[in-house]
């Protein structure tokens, strides 16, 4: 029994689910084609009520969608009510972008009245990741079900409870059948839905593990995909940096979530003339976390998603500092059951250590010395990764001149990282490629169709000379 919760500060297997049948999924896929064919005639605005409806359930029901959450995989409670929040937010912004970023363009051509027209690519299948289980969601349905994508999805198999939630206020909000439908798949049966010829799209959050082989499956039946995955992004801290605004940020960029976002600070690049004053203001911060329930709004640390992925970060740290690093601190251990990693701080990587470029998903800091910005610049770049990324400064300019030099997706100027729907969202190298979230994010799965209209064949010499010979 594969899609299961188990309550990662409790240790109480909640719930397990069954396996959706051969039937269930075909009769899934039968309903989403449906309606993608009835969706190709409909106009976007015929859709857009629904989304300010789903955003507003999302807005009244906080407390409850929060506390599925929190349950599923152990965030924090606020941490999860602010991910409720933000769905919302996303839900809202298509809702009030969607037709005007659909809208057809014109084209000035010399073949004739030019337009590029926004209709729907097909069915979609989604596979996402359970650290953010509605963001996430969120981030493919609000654009693609503008567009007129109707999607099926693989929820992560420790996290069928958000699966499903998310699933029924979009079916509450007034989504037709088919519009979105959750999947528990096994990985063969995700071959063969993203083989099947009815699904136009692929959209995957996960790891670099996941991404490739779902990706490789695309690929042999040519669907299109957008990968979004893991990082180990740079916080750098320039020589002339604000040491309070990093000392404040620093902390909260890693343990955030419980140190498990795809875009947390993994590896602090701290100049050398402000490196024992970071180092000592992060293991301050570390050693003050509160770890405890995760419904205690009192508690500052989340335990980890589960025991695996405890024991996964564990064997990490245990083989950088078998390799060589230096455990510069680590928290002492508490009397809880629940799946807490202690904050670690690792110094003294060096490049031939297993952990150097690794992504390491929680509470761990990598933090790396270096002689001046240049260095920090070339270190940063030094990975196979480039999602995110931070950087802090003596003034935004310099700032962001430092951010153009980094190969990565996004990067946050003196202030933290933060996705808003407005915001693009992806990354680069092995970090995966496409953008969500934006005006990016909402052609991903688009068929821009190209229009060329007039009267009669264009016969002058120009435009017959570079569209068709003329026999
Ligand atoms: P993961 O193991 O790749 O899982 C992500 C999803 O892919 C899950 O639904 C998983 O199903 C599925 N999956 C994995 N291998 C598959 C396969 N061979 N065939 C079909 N489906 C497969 O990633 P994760 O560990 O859950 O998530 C953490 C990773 O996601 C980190 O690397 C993080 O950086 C990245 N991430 C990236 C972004 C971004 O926007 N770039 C955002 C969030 C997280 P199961 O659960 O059943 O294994």
């Amino acid at each position: 029994m594969a899609y299961q919760t188990t309550n990662p500060y409790t240790n109480e297997v909640v719930k397990t689910y069954e396996d959706a049948t051969p039937e269930y999924v075909e009769e899934s896929l039968a309903k989403a084609q449906k309606l993608y064919l009835k969706w190709r005639n409909d106009p976007v605005s015929s859709r857009i009520p629904v989304l300010h409806k789903l955003a507003q359930i999302f807005r009244d029901e906080t407390d409850s969608l929060a506390k599925v959450l929190t349950v599923d995989m152990g965030k924090l409670i606020g941490e999860a009510k602010g991910e409720v929040i933000l769905c919302a937010m996303i839900a809202d912004y298509y809702a009030d972008h969607a037709e005007e970023l659909l809208k057809p363009r014109t084209i000035e051509s010399i073949a004739g009245e030019a337009q590029l027209e926004n209709h729907p690519l097909g069915v979609m299948m989604a596979v996402e990741p359970w650290n953010f289980p509605y963001y996430q969601m969120m981030r493919i349905f609000a654009p693609n079900f503008a567009v007129g994508d109707p999607i099926v999805y693989k929820h992560a198999a420790i996290t069928p409870a958000s699966a499903l939630a998310f699933e029924d206020a979009v079916r509450r909000a007034g989504a037709p059948e088919g519009a979105l439908t959750n999947l528990f798949l096994s990985y063969d049966q995700v071959s063969d839905v993203v083989a099947d010829k009815r699904v136009q799209g692929v959209a995957l959050t996960g790891s670099e593990r996941g991404g490739v082989a779902v990706a490789k499956v695309a690929g042999e039946h040519l669907k299109k995909t957008t990968m979004e995955l893991g990082g180990v992004d740079a916080f750098i801290v320039a020589h002339d940096a604000n040491m309070t605004d990093v000392k404040n940020i620093a902390p909260r960029a890693r343990l955030y979530n419980a140190g498990q976002v795809c875009t947390s600070s993994k590896r602090f690049i701290v100049t050398e003339n402000n490196y024992d004053e970071f180092l000592a203001s992060l293991k301050d911060a570390f050693s003050s976390v509160k770890m405890g329930d995760p419904m205690d709004p009192s508690t500052t640390l989340a335990p980890m998603n589960s025991k695996r992925a405890k024991e996964k970060l564990q064997a990490q740290v245990d083989e950088a500092i078998a390799g060589g690093a230096t455990a510069y601190y680590v928290h002492e251990p508490i009397d809880d059951d629940g799946q807490f990693f202690m904050p670690t701080i690792l110094t003294n990587i060096t490049k031939d250590n297993p952990a150097y470029g690794k992504e390491m998903f929680g509470p761990v800091a990598q933090v790396y010395k270096v002689k001046d910005d240049d260095a920090a610049i070339a270190l940063a770049n030094d990975a196979d990764y480039g999602l995110g990324g931070i950087v802090f400064a003596g003034t935004a300019e310099y700032g962001a001149e430092l951010a153009s030099r980094i190969e990565t997706g996004m990067v946050f100027v003196n202030t933290f990282f933060s996705s808003l729907p407005e915001l693009e969202f992806g990354g680069v190298k092995k970090s995966g490629f496409g953008r969500e979230l934006g005006h990016s994010g909402i052609f991903s799965f688009v068929n821009q169709e190209l229009v060329v209209k007039r009267d009669h064949p264009n016969e002058d010499e120009t435009g017959g000379l570079v569209l068709a010979h003329k026999f």
